[in-house]
């Protein structure tokens, strides 16, 4: 597997499923502009009409998918937030507080997919308190803090969200708070109940991650999955969400990890492709063996840290999920709020060390090809 660069606003690499409809959508957000009285939204619709490459603030079509489900009200503060996710990082802007936060409603996974960190013994072992699962009175403080402050959530990073029981409290207590909250799951454990706390919620996308079209490689890279059962549950969500749910503006989307070469975006779409919106191949990254891998000689400042924060199931806070064992940060939400954490000095003196060329000389960051 070669040691490909891994920038996480261009991490798609195939997708299929979406029409471009970047010309209604742009007249739309032109009449939106026109009225708005907001001067920071009418300078991101002034960069963004006047930029037709693929440089600088550009909507992906998935964005553009997001964006036309949103009303008028809400594609003002859809475009703020994004552009502050895909532009700030870039300009090495903070904000208050991170574009994007991730949150982990458990870091434990019933997979061990061959390219995760779960195949990694120091992080499942439960001696190294690093397994766990999220409360669901911290799950609400973390939310609490977030409301108005924050558009995009993505519940995932570790391990398995739907591994938690609190999940359909949690996503009936995040519903319309946030413009752009994303739920990642194996959907092994995606149950009628479950599908119909996720539909009642107002989660904006919900993704399957799965890799392979056929069983036996779908096993081979889902180590402890099952091709047939996975399928079986998200055909039935897709049931219960057309007979149901008809008004929903749930996006659906298959994503995988593009890790072996039998692997086909044709082969993915042939099998999914009439059940979800959107079928995706994300770039490998290395996830599961950074600590022990080659230097890879990349001194550019990482994204991640003008982009996103983690915060693991107990509260700690984690630069990303790259350093899956936690050993660039030392905070908790538990000790001081996300804003404080995000400007405070443990993040700051990672982005200077970042912007000062000395990468290399962090762990594991000298390991790790994200830009
Ligand atoms: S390990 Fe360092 S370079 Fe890699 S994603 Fe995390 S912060 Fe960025």
């Amino acid at each position: 597997m070669s040691n490909t660069i891994y920038n996480k606003a261009d991490s798609i690499l195939e997708i299929r499923g979406i029409d471009y409809i970047s010309g209604q959508m742009h007249d739309r957000i032109k009449a939106i502009s026109n009225k708005s009285t907001d001067e920071e939204f009418k300078k991101i619709y002034k960069e963004l009409s006047a930029n037709t490459g693929n440089d600088g603030f550009f909507l992906r079509s998935h964005v553009i998918e997001e964006l036309s489900r949103l009303s008028d009200n809400e594609i003002s503060r859809y475009l703020k937030y994004r552009y502050a996710y895909e532009v700030y990082p870039q300009e090495k802007i903070v904000t208050l507080y991170p574009p994007l936060v991730q949150i982990e409603p458990t870091s434990i996974c019933n997979y061990r997919c061959v390219f995760c960190y779960q195949t990694d013994e120091r992080l499942t072992n439960k001696k190294n308190g690093h397994i766990g699962q999220m409360s669901l009175e911290l799950f609400k403080d973390i939310v609490d803090q977030l409301e108005g402050n924050v558009e995009a959530i993505t519940l995932a990073s570790r391990g398995e969200p739907t591994v938690n029981r609190h999940l359909d409290k949690m996503l009936q207590y995040l519903s319309g708070k946030f413009l752009a909250v994303k739920v990642n799951t194996n959907a092994f454990k995606l149950d009628e109940k479950l599908s119909h706390a996720i539909l009642e919620s107002d989660i904006q996308t919900l993704v399957f991650s799965a890799d392979a079209a056929d069983a036996q490689l779908y096993s081979e890279l889902r180590v402890n999955g099952n091709l047939d059962k996975v399928l079986k549950n998200i055909r039935r969500f897709i049931s219960i969400k057309e007979k149901c749910y008809s008004n929903s503006r749930l996006i659906t989307r298959v994503s995988g990890v593009r890790y072996d070469k039998r692997q086909s975006i044709e082969s993915m779409e042939s099998l999914w492709g009439d059940l979800v919106e959107q079928v995706m191949f994300v770039d490998y990254n290395p996830w599961e063996n950074v600590y022990d891998s080659n230097k890879k000689g990349i001194n550019i400042p990482c994204t991640d840290l003008w982009r996103r924060m983690f915060i693991w199931w107990d509260g700690k806070v984690g630069a990303c999920d790259v350093d899956y064992l936690t050993t660039l940060m030392s905070a908790s939400v538990k000790d001081n709020s996300i804003s404080e954490i995000w400007q405070g000095e443990l993040y700051h003196s990672l982005r200077k060390s970042h912007l000062e060329n000395n990468r290399e000389n962090i762990e594991p960051c000298t390991r790790c090809v994200t830009i």
